[in-house]
């Protein structure tokens, strides 16, 4: 049998923080940086109470919930695009802006969508060099060239748990040359309460050569129905609408994401639930002299350099009792792990499992 050719395309498939262990059915999945809390009660009435007619197609403009975002955050409607988990929207922009041999800029640690969607369009990836786990702003411009078409990043980043400054990223647009995309992935924005941090929407609302991508899978807890947003100028969204599958996000995603942002309640349960478990988490692992970027988003990555064990031998053991963390390999950071805040059953478990890991009396 003959396969009618087709592209081939030199990448590996996403593999997403394990949810499962073999042999062990009640597991702490503590791998995908989801909300540590589930989601709020007014999601969760929602989905209870759902009676919409679902034999009729969503709205695929998202009145409603484009309607919520506006208000919500001050900004223009016109200029907002949702999709299937912000991972939609960073395929749709590498649809739109991309050509064979463009060049798209990704710092070394960062979010993988961000070059698996560049790459199947045929750019080229260029990864600039981070500081400790930071991302270089400095780096960063000194990989531009004539082809460079888009920069990403996460800020904070994906998995280093590290972000820049308010100051570092108004440079970067500063220095970027200005038909340059800069793509400002807020995706932890919410849990950032330090003074020198703002988030990319804040930022940049008005800039038409930056473009804000945000997100129903962290904080929100609705990672399993698959539903984000992006902002940028106006021509651009317009452009992406063309693109766009014409119901690409269903209408109980649309309807749970959009009581979601009206529940301020939880919003702040939830940063404060996040910021005394990475007190609490931070010291505890300081004692096996496992390190970690500063308290900021809602995980940690666990670095095992001076540590008695590896990653990988902490990474097994952690298994045996059913807790699950992300191995850092696919990402090419070595002896390290990345650790996801969970609730507080979860890490008190985790707590003492590293205790009776490291013998610690
Ligand atoms: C988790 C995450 C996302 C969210 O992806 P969705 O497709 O919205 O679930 C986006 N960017 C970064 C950096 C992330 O870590």
């Amino acid at each position: 049998m003959i396969n009618p050719s087709f592209k081939k395309i030199n990448l590996k498939a996403y593999k997403p923080g394990r949810s499962i262990i073999k042999r062990s059915n009640s597991v702490i999945k503590l791998s995908a940086n989801e909300s540590a809390l589930g989601i709020s009660d007014r999601a969760k009435k929602v989905l209870k109470t759902f009676n919409s007619n679902i034999s009729k197609y969503p709205d695929g403009k998202f009145k409603d919930l484009i309607n919520a975002i506006s208000k919500k955050y001050n900004c223009d409607g016109s200029k907002v695009i949702c999709g299937a988990g912000s991972d939609e929207i960073i395929q749709m922009l590498c649809q739109l802006f991309l050509n064979n041999r463009d060049e798209v800029i990704v710092p070394q640690y960062s979010f993988l969508m961000y070059r698996i969607y560049a790459k199947i369009v045929g750019a080229k990836i260029i990864y600039s060099k981070e500081n400790n786990f930071k991302i270089s702003i400095k780096e960063i411009l000194k990989k531009v060239s004539k082809k460079t078409k888009i920069v990403f990043l996460a800020n904070p980043n994906n998995p280093t748990g590290t972000y820049i400054s308010k100051n570092e990223l108004l440079e970067l647009r500063k220095k970027l040359r200005q038909n340059i995309l800069l793509v400002v992935d807020d995706a932890y924005f919410e849990y950032m309460l330090n003074k020198d941090y703002k988030s990319g929407l804040d930022l940049f609302k008005n800039k038409s050569n930056v473009f804000i991508l945000r997100t129903f899978s962290k904080i929100y807890g609705l990672a399993a129905l698959r539903v984000g947003w992006g902002y940028g100028d106006r021509k651009i969204v317009k452009e992406l609408y063309k693109i766009k599958p014409p119901f690409n996000v269903n209408k109980i995603a649309q309807a749970c994401a959009k009581e979601s942002l009206k529940d301020i309640k939880f919003l702040k349960k939830s940063v404060n639930h996040n910021i005394f478990w990475c007190k609490r988490i931070k010291k505890e692992f300081e004692k096996y002299k496992i390190t970690t970027n500063s308290i900021g988003p809602n995980f940690f990555l666990l670095n095992f350099n001076k540590c008695k064990f590896s990653a990988d031998k902490v990474e097994k053991k952690l298994e045996k009792y059913g807790i699950i963390l992300r191995e850092m390999k696919s990402y090419g950071i070595k002896n390290c792990l990345r650790l996801t805040i969970g609730n507080k059953s979860e890490n008190l478990f985790l707590i003492n499992k590293m205790k009776s890991i490291f013998k610690y009396v």
